[in-house]
Parts: C-alpha cells; structure tokens; sequence
C-alpha cells in the first residue's frame, strides 16, 4: 500500500496538522510520501520522498496549480491512495484530484476499520463504513482523528514546478471577526454541554468556571441551540483550545468536539454515562448528573 500525503502551509508556516497525514499513514501500514507547497526553510520533521513546489512561484493556495503539482506527484508515485487533510484547501482540491483521475473520493475519514473507511453521518451522530469501489481512492481525514507522527530524520526532496496559470487567483487570508472571549489564551476551561439540559442550566457551569478562575466552553449543540454565544465554542468549527485544565461537562466526546480540546493538559469530564467517549481520553472521568455534582463542587472549591 502506497500513500500520498497532501500537507498544508499557511502564511509561510508548516501547518502541525500535516503530521497527523503520517499518522494515518502509519495506522494505515502504508509506505508514504509527502507533497508541500511551500518553502525549503520550513521542511517538516520526517524521512522519506518529499515533493516540494514553491509557494512564492505557486501561491499558497491556486487549484488549477496544486491541483497540477498533485497530479505530477501521482504520476511519479503511483500511490493507491492520495489523503488530503479535512480543511478548506483540502475539500476544495481533492474532489478536483478525484475527478481528473475517475476514481472515487471519501471525505472526513475519522477511523480505518476493517475493510473500509468510517466517516460520521447524519449530523456526526451516527456513523458508516465505505469502500472506494475504483482501486485508487482519494481521502480526506478528519482534524484530530489520527495522531501526530513526527519523523527522526530529514526528507529526500524532490521539486516540482507547475506550469498552468490557474483560472483562480488567491488573494489572501481574512482573519475572522475579534471574539468576546479568547479561549485559546485561557488557562482553564469549562465547557457546557448538550447535557446541561436547557440555557437556565449553563449558569451552573459558568459558576464553576468562575470558581477556578477560567473561561466557559461550550458544545456546538449548546451554541446551535443559542444557550451560549458563538465565541465559547470548542472544535473544528469553534475554537481550538490547549488549557492546563479543561473541565468538559455534560459532553459527549465527539471527535469534531475532541479535535478542539483534546491537546489539554489535564481533562476532567463529567458525563451521567459510564461509557461516554469523552471517557476514553479524560484524565478523570466523574460519573454523576452533572446537576448534583457541579454545584456541589464549585461550593467546595468557594
Ligand atoms: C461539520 C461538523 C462540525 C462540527 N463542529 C463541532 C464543534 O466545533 N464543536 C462541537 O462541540 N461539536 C461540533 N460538531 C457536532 C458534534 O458532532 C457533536 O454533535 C457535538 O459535539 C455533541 O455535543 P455534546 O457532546 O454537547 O452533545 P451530545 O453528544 O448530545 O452529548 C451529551 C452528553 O451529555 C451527557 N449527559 C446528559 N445529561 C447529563 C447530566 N444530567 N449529567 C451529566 N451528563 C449528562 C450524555 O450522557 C452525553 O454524553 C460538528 C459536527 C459537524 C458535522
């Protein structure tokens, strides 16, 4: 089993994310190499082939370019299959990929299993296993699902150059609106979940926040719901968050919810559910209607 690794730059800077490409390679068993656009000063912590393309020449971001780059790697790889990171660059060139070859695409593989690929439906609440029917299939991982894989070693570069114009011009990155709260600095969090019931109930949560001095988080149920602003999110589409102490209440430990939060240093999560997946990466899993024990802890800590 072959792989080609799609790994990803941003503003001149090697996205972390890229190594998690080597993790499911190695999950995979696959013998792998990597494609970057970006430059030689930034080159990531691995060994084998890496096709590298210059960002300053192709953009950080062109489809009809990358998408060119891509292709020449394939060529020279033949690899059975080509994995791009669940991201905005990624779902916008990997269908472009699977089309110029005919062959099947998966987006937001969250595990391998036996004979397939699992991806989330129905909203992440339940999930499939699929099968690429073409030999050669192109993936997209989900953001946290495959560990980080950092290499000893340097990569054996090869460069590429593409020659297309592209008929899109990249113009360049908007950084998203200030936020009220910015998690992302917050030592400890404590987040909110679908658990706590209804909006009365997220005061609880915020009292034991504020009892350990931290910041409030929130699920995006609880967001979706408008029990709690935008701001407070924690995940792919929230923020993501790496505090000394994060306190998840009432969550169940989706992988879109774990990718936001799963680099904290301590994780206390307390669900009514023994068998909650929060359980299997919290440091303390407290087992107890979040309505008894909450209030009864932060009067402690008080
Ligand atoms: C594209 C996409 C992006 C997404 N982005 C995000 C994101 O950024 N952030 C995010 O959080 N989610 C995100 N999601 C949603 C995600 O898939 C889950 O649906 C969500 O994280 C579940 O939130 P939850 O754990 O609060 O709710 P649930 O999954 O409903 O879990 C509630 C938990 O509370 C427990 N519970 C219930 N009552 C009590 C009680 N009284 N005491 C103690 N425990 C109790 C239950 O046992 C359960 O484990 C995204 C989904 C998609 C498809």
């Amino acid at each position: 089993m072959k792989a080609l690794l799609i790994g990803e730059y941003r503003e001149g800077k090697l996205l972390d994310s890229t190594y998690e490409l080597l993790g499911f390679a190695k999950e995979l068993g696959a013998e792998s190499a990597l494609l970057l656009v970006g430059s030689e000063s930034q080159l990531p912590a691995c060994t084998g082939k890496l096709y590298l393309a210059d960002a300053s020449a192709c953009g950080e971001y062109n489809p009809d370019l990358h998408k060119q780059l891509v292709l020449q790697a394939i060529e020279k790889e033949q690899p059975d299959c080509i994995v791009f990171l669940h991201s905005s660059y990624g779902w916008d060139l990997a269908p472009r990929v699977a089309a110029s070859l005919k062959v099947a695409q998966v987006s937001e593989v969250t595990a391998l299993v036996e004979g397939g690929y699992e991806v989330g439906c129905c909203n992440a609440k339940m999930r499939r296993t699929v099968k690429a029917r073409s030999g050669r299939v192109v993936l997209t991982i989900q953001a946290g699902a495959f560990p980080v894989a950092k290499q000893e070693g340097t990569p054996q570069l090869e460069k590429l150059v593409a020659t297309a114009s592209g008929a899109v011009e990249f113009v360049g990155y908007e950084p998203a609106e200030a936020k009220d709260v910015d998690l992302a600095k917050a030592e400890v969090i404590v987040t909110a979940g679908r658990g706590v019931g209804k909006k009365e109930n997220v005061a609880v949560i915020e009292a034991l926040a504020k009892a350990l001095g931290g910041e409030l988080g929130a699920s995006r149920p609880v967001v979706d719901a408008g029990w709690v602003e935008h701001s407070h999110q924690v995940g792919t589409t929230g923020q993501t968050v790496n505090p000394k102490l994060y306190v998840a209440c009432g969550v169940s430990g989706a992988i879109q919810h774990l990718a936001g939060m799963k680099k904290s240093d301590f994780i206390v999560a307390i669900n009514k559910d023994k068998d909650a997946p929060i359980g299997e990466i919290a440091d303390v899993l407290v087992v107890a209607d979040l309505m008894q024990f909450v209030p009864a802890l932060t009067a402690k800590l008080q």
